[in-house]
């Protein structure tokens, strides 16, 4: 598969709004066509496949994006579970999914069955607004961490 024809790789344009976070080697965003309120896809940002294509450096990032996307997951959503999974299996760029398991999801339609909701549950305005809320407290989480400037 080409760069090109990779749905992971496209989302290099995807809507501001949309995002929230991106470095040199990661981004944090809706992804078209799996747009549930509270789901994100943490992705590298190069074309790499599966999680043994990534390079040290993006190794060296992932736990740190994957903790503090899914932390202001929880904190924007409350949900009580927050699911990071990983398939490669529809497309092998590496990525991993951010999918709140809020309350009203039944005990039936919870861990591997929570991706049928893709197929009714897609909002994509609802989608796009919550990462505007998860974007803020992403932020905020990053900013509490670094260092106080020194004078
Ligand atoms: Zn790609």
């Amino acid at each position: 598969m080409s760069d090109r024809e990779c749905l992971i790789c496209s989302m290099e344009d995807v809507d501001p709004s949309s995002r929230v976070f991106a470095d040199e080697y990661w981004a944090g965003e809706v992804a078209p066509g799996y747009e549930v309120p509270g789901w994100f896809f943490l992705r590298a940002r190069r074309h790499a496949e599966k999680l043994t294509g990534l390079n040290d450096a993006e190794v060296a990032g992932f736990g740190r994006h994957a903790h503090d996307l899914v932390s202001a997951v929880e904190r924007v959503t409350g949900a009580p579970a927050v699911y990071l999974l990983s398939f490669g299996e529809n497309y092998t760029h590496f990525h991993a999914l951010v999918c709140a398991r809020g309350v009203e999801v039944p005990p039936e339609q919870r861990s591997g069955a929570l991706l049928k909701l893709v197929a009714d549950g897609r909002d994509p305005a609802a989608a796009q607004a919550l990462a505007g809320q998860v974007r803020v407290i992403y932020e905020e989480i990053v900013h509490c961490r670094e260092p106080a400037p020194v004078g």
